[in-house]
């Protein structure tokens, strides 16, 4: 078979080191009863391995060629296949498919993974676990604490619907072409008996995170000045000088309920 030239614009860096492939397949730990899928199987690094333990596996690949290539393997009758993009999947056709909390994992694309996590947070109800392989920064960023420079609305919104645990520091040097960053491996757990934490409504955290962000240098009291005066930060029990990767998610949440309790947010969302 003619080798395959790796795409830029799919982000195709195939993980090559079998140690770390054998780690990962261990940490998802999948089994025959459960519904999982694979976003970008490439040329089959974690598919293969995988398929040797299961019996059906579902799999959305945006490109056609790498799915041809796959069509060579005796693992290929366990597979349902979507040549798709994964920012375009119906997640919910699937969960419905197999009747069955999804279990999704991936070496994602990098440079949709920020997407397309921030995609998945709204099926979340559908989702049992999410283990990716991302760019370190952005796991960085998915697990981040109040005070840190990548504390930021991914942050925030991540760590409201989900446990988040790093799982695996691997090098550039594990995958072909080599990227120009390092990676992490993380899993995401949607909360589901036990909430940290609660707003009524995830649109008017979203759009308070938003706004807060946008102008990280800003003080919330110039940020947020727009909805919140100085004298409701200040009841909040939020100093109105702070800029917002002081702010905890708890303070984000009670902030959103704020505007949802005195019926403010309809004047700057559509619901
Ligand atoms: N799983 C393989 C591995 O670990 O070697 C490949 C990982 S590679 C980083 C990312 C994979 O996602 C590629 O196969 C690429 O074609 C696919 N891909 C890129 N963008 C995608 C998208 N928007 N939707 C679905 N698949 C995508």
């Amino acid at each position: 078979m003619k080798k395959h030239i790796p795409l830029k614009k799919f982000s195709q860096n195939f993980l090559i080191d079998s140690h770390i492939i054998t780690k990962i397949v261990e940490l998802i730990n999948p089994k025959s009863n459960e519904a999982l899928v694979e976003i970008g199987p490439g040329l089959a690094a974690l598919t293969k391995p995988i398929c040797k333990l299961i019996d059906e596996l579902i799999i959305i690949e945006i490109d056609k060629c790498l799915l041809e290539r796959l069509k060579k393997h005796s693992f290929y009758s366990k597979l349902i296949v979507f040549h798709k993009d994964a920012l375009k999947v119906d997640y919910l056709e699937l969960f419905n498919k197999k009747n069955k909390l999804i279990r999704i994992f991936g070496n994602l694309p990098y440079n949709v993974s920020t997407s397309l996590i921030l995609y998945l947070f709204k099926k979340i109800k559908i989702i049992k676990d999410m283990n990716f392989m991302l760019q370190k920064e952005v796991a960085q960023r998915l697990i981040a604490s109040p005070g840190s420079k990548l504390y930021g609305r991914l942050s925030i919104i991540a760590q409201y619907y989900c446990n988040i645990k790093i799982l695996l520091h691997v090098s550039p040097k594990c995958f072909r072409p080599v990227p120009k960053v390092d990676s992490i491996f993380v899993s995401l757990i949607p909360y589901t008996d036990y909430f940290p934490y609660f707003t009524h409504n995830i649109k008017v955290l979203s759009y308070i995170t938003n706004l807060a962000f946008q102008k990280r240098r800003k003080i919330l009291r110039h940020s947020l000045g727009k909805i919140f005066s100085e004298k409701v930060l200040i009841t909040l029990n939020i100093n109105p000088r702070l800029r917002p990767e002081n702010i905890s998610i708890l303070q984000y949440c009670q902030l959103s309920n704020y505007m949802i309790e005195n019926n403010i947010y309809q004047k700057y969302i559509f619901v």
